[in-house]
């Protein structure tokens, strides 16, 4: 696995198209619905730990429906800060872990959850202490505490945030933050302290929808 380097982001090939990630959400500029378009269909189970080199990333497993396509997950990862900003916030917040899914098709669709600063989180801590010990898991971890399940989101189409940066990704950004602690927060700092956020990118007129 190669390291990206984020200084140097403005020379990422591909990353110039019309559709890309991530953006800034702007609730007074979604189109707001009530219509569910998501369903989390089995668990979400981390298994293994990975070294990314730039951030942590679990090998995973779990199955989502979304608008009537099944989707399973494959990966989840880090971002240090958080990618996605909200317009009235200002500042980014503190990580952000994405649920990299894909359908038969292996057409992507990524579940973002942001963390701030606050309580410690359990199933973080499990990740953590993992890390302490070479990245090994002692057993599998429930991932699905991680998402606020019923919380409100931002549905749009966009792209990775990583080089091939490929557009066609369906993305599904919670609003509502989950925390950590600032000790946590410095824990995962000693394996990964660079910042791995990609800068936004122009919406481009581009509908996004806060379910
Ligand atoms: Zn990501």
């Amino acid at each position: 696995m190669k390291k990206i380097d984020y200084q140097k982001q403005g020379e990422w090939i591909q990353g110039h198209g019309m559709l890309q990630s991530p953006i800034l959400l702007d609730p007074s500029n979604s189109s707001k619905s009530s219509q569910e378009i998501i369903e989390y269909t089995s668990p979400l189970i981390g298994q293994k730990l990975i070294d990314k080199k730039n951030n942590l990333g679990i090998e995973s497993d779990g199955t989502i429906k979304a608008n009537g396509r099944m989707f399973s997950l494959n990966e989840v990862h880090f971002h240090l800060n958080a990618e996605h900003q909200l317009k009235y916030e200002s500042r980014p917040r503190a990580l952000e872990m994405h649920f990299v899914f894909q359908d038969m098709l292996e057409e992507k669709l990524v579940v973002g959850v942001t963390f701030i600063i606050g309580n410690t989180n359990e199933t973080i801590e499990r990740l953590l202490s993992g890390m302490d010990s070479e990245f090994k898991l002692e057993r599998n971890v429930n991932l699905s505490s991680l998402v606020p399940m019923d919380g409100n989101y931002y549905w749009y189409s966009g792209s990775l945030t990583t080089p091939p940066l490929t557009e066609g990704v369906e993305w599904i950004v919670y609003d509502q933050p989950l925390t950590i602690s600032n000790g946590q927060l410095e824990h995962y700092r000693r394996f990964y302290f660079e910042k791995n956020a990609r800068s936004t990118q122009p919406t481009n007129g581009r509908k996004i929808y806060l379910i």
